[in-house]
């Protein structure tokens, strides 16, 4: 008989999030059971949600829990009872690219992260008797309780704004993670980000942390630019604008150093790579649509030196990530409140309906009413 606690299940492609009772195993091998006191939502928890994942519903989804240790399974170092953690993506910490020191692009991390099940194939939360896909990220966080596992969740103070923090844990760590770790952006050189959403714009604070001389933005939405202006961006520009690239291009005397590409489509990816200078690295963050996923780039500019690179949660190891980032908020550097609303646990659809009308950046689900733990 597993502990019954409340999640979210999506029960068919593309529908609604049904609140209900389901029953969660205690924590295994290596896991932790975590009472989630709030969860980000994510573009990919609405992909998966569309069917991305091909695996059958019902499903619990969220990948962006945060909250307190309750339980720890067999082999659990380093976690007790009342720490605070925020979840992350799961890595093994043990294949050849985790040993590298490059856990997003874990050798196990499509079955830990992608599968709707625990890395070994079993199923942590079961609903009217049958178990369910559950396990999403070693968490499935749209739920009171989940179990996780200890190489993705990271402690943190246990005064810590658990609230505020929940998103660290994949679209603050994508965008941030992609400037400082992927790209090791330095004093003086230039960024230029497409999308600012809340991976975008996680990006703009991050450069800005690290002395990027100018940060360039651009988005369909004027307001989202000025939140953008407000973090650090240097220079916006609206996605429409007739002849954008060459704009760019002379105002960055021939092209930026790094470029970000954070919506998925392949136009805004040729866009950020013909605005990369020579020597300069284009990055990938989008996630595209399966439909329109091919793009075509000029081969000539490429031999001039010029990196694409697709990165998956900021190439950034979440056990070092996530407490720097933690220490940037709380130095006032990640105003991570300016893009965030909080939303009851039970007003989920309300939340997904406001992101998907991009009226919210990052909606958090705070899982147990008003209180805070
Ligand atoms: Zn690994
Ligand atoms: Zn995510």
């Amino acid at each position: 008989m597993g502990l019954p606690v409340r999640a979210a299940l999506v029960q068919a492609v593309g529908g609604p999030f049904l609140l209900d009772e389901v029953e969660l195993d205690g924590p295994g091998v290596g896991e932790l059971r975590v009472r989630v006191t709030a969860s980000g939502i994510c573009h990919t928890d609405l992909t998966y949600r569309a069917g991305a994942g091909r695996f059958p519903f019902p499903a619990v989804l969220g990948h962006e829990g945060a909250g307190v240790v309750e339980a720890v399974g067999e082999g659990v170092t380093g976690f007790e009872p009342g720490d605070a953690v925020v979840l992350s993506y799961y890595s093994c910490r043990a294949c050849g690219t985790c040993e590298r020191g490059h856990p997003a692009y874990c050798e196990r991390g499509y079955a830990g992260n992608f599968s709707g099940a625990r890395p070994d194939g079993s199923f942590p939360m079961r609903w009217r008797g049958a178990p369910i896909r559950s396990g999403f990220f070693h968490q499935s966080s749209f739920a009171t309780h989940v179990l996780a596992h200890q190489h993705n969740a990271v402690k943190v103070d246990r005064k810590a704004p658990l609230e505020l923090l929940a998103p660290l844990g994949c679209g603050f760590q994508t965008g941030a993670g992609a400037v400082l770790e992927a790209f090791k952006l330095q004093a003086g050189q230039q960024l230029a980000v497409f999308g600012v959403g809340a991976v975008g714009l996680a990006a703009v604070m991050a450069a800005r942390v690290a002395g990027a001389a100018s940060i360039l933005a651009v988005d369909l939405d004027a307001g989202r630019l000025e939140l953008a202006r407000e973090l650090g961006a240097t220079d916006t520009y609206l996605a429409a604008e007739p002849e954008l690239t060459k704009t760019m291009l002379k105002r960055t005397r021939g092209g930026v150093d790094f470029a970000l590409e954070c919506v998925g489509i392949p136009q805004v990816l040729r866009q950020a790579f013909e605005v990369t200078r020579p020597l300069g690295t284009c990055g990938l963050l989008g996630l595209p649509s399966p439909e329109a996923s091919e793009v075509t780039l000029s081969m000539t500019r490429l031999l001039y030196g010029k990196r694409l690179v697709g990165i998956i949660e900021g190439d950034a190891d979440p056990k070092t990530f996530i407490p720097r980032m933690v220490a940037l908020h709380a130095e006032g550097r990640f105003p991570l409140e300016k893009l965030s609303r909080s939303y009851d646990f039970e007003a989920i659809n309300d939340a997904v309906h406001d992101m998907e009308a991009r009226t919210v950046i990052k909606p958090v689900l705070r899982m147990h009413g008003g209180s805070t733990r």
